[in-house]
């Protein structure tokens, strides 16, 4: 078994990785794998092994055409990660998800087809549906982006739908809420809270703080890629979600508890533009039919999470200097 994943020297990619490597997944644990990341400012070569016999890392970019021509031959599946996935970037300028999210996932199902990959994940996110009020999003729900971000993950999304429909690729579509958890870059909202209190700074809180997420342990994100990956049908969106719906005031505050900080850490900034306002999955689907489970709690993944960073400094300290120098 060859497998080849985008994206895996950021934060979800590079925990399904290691997670494959370590034998996490059952019958996968002599899988091949051959990563292909551009190593942009949110890849960190660190977030996998340096050597490993199975694993061969790839720098290079999924809009290269020659180069996914040469690599894809002998791979069994592909799982697509690679994005620009940061929002607050998206708004500064777009250009670089639509290259990326847009025409490199365009380019890498080409390539797919061209050299005959049997299966692909592709992993798109809540964030296509846009923001609701009441409910949850089920499968059928229409997509409304709201952010440029949002956007090109919802035209990604489409394109893997159509390469099914009009190619017969066989590719299946996840999309998941927000996920936390380690290795996550500190430019994302528990990450930059959690280094920041532990760099005696106060964390920034956009508008009322109202905003509602639902967040998932990224292990649990893994396990539903890969039980897509092994038992999803062609064709078919499998919601991930993980029901802990909490407001960005209640993470945050749940962290100040956590770093021993009180309140007055909390610096209230003006509301990002586009903000969402709430996300909410109905993952009956996946649950269902594969059997999805997610398995870490809320309080404990937040609190192994913030040890993480508080053991690792030197993996958030760089990343954090090279934000400021932007
Ligand atoms: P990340 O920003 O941490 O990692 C993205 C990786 O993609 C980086 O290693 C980067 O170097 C690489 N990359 C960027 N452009 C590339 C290109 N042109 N060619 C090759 N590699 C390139 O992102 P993440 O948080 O790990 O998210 C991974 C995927 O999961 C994304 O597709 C994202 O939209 C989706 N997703 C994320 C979340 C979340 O909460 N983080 C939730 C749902 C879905």
């Amino acid at each position: 078994m060859r497998i080849l994943v985008t994206g895996a020297a950021g934060f979800i990619g590079s925990h399904y990785v290691r997670t494959m490597l370590a034998g996490g997944f059952p019958q996968y644990e002599d899988a091949r794998i051959t990563v292909v990341d551009k190593l942009t400012y949110a890849g960190n070569r660190d977030n996998l092994p340096d050597t490993h016999p199975r694993l061969d890392f790839v720098r290079g970019d999924i809009c290269d055409l020659p180069l996914l021509l040469d690599l894809l031959p002998g791979h069994d599946a592909v799982v697509h990660f690679a994005a620009e996935s940061h929002v607050d970037r998206s708004i500064d300028s777009g250009a670089d998800f639509v290259r990326t999210n847009v025409a490199g996932t365009e380019n890498l199902l080409a390539a797919c087809l061209r050299t005959g990959v049997g299966r692909v994940v592709h992993v798109s996110t809540d964030e296509v549906y846009g923001s609701i009020d009441k409910g949850s999003w089920t499968e059928e729900w229409p997509l409304e982006p709201n952010t440029p971000y949002a956007a090109s993950k919802a035209g990604s999304d489409l394109i893997a739908r159509s390469f099914w429909r009009t190619h017969g690729l066989d590719v299946s579509i996840t999309r998941c809420s927000n996920n936390y958890g380690p290795h996550q870059h500190p430019e994302k909202l528990i990450p930059l809270a959690v280094t920041n209190l532990l760099e005696g700074r106060s964390v920034p809180l956009y508008g009322d703080g109202a905003h509602v997420r639902e967040w998932l342990h990224v292990d649990d994100h893994c396990r539903a890629i890969q039980l897509v990956l092994t038992r999803g049908r062609a064709g078919e969106v499998y919601n991930v979600g993980g029901g802990n719906e909490r407001t960005n005031t209640e993470v945050a505050g749940r962290l100040l508890e956590l770093l021993g900080a009180d309140r007055s850490a909390l610096r209230r900034v003006a509301d990002r533009k586009g903000h969402d306002r709430r996300y909410s999955l109905d993952d009956t689907k996946i649950r269902e039919q594969l059997g999805y489970l997610p398995m870490t709690p809320f309080e404990q993944g937040l609190s192994d999470t913030v040890d993480w960073y508080r053991d690792n400094p030197h993996w958030w300290k760089a990343a954090k200097s090279a934000e400021a120098a932007r």
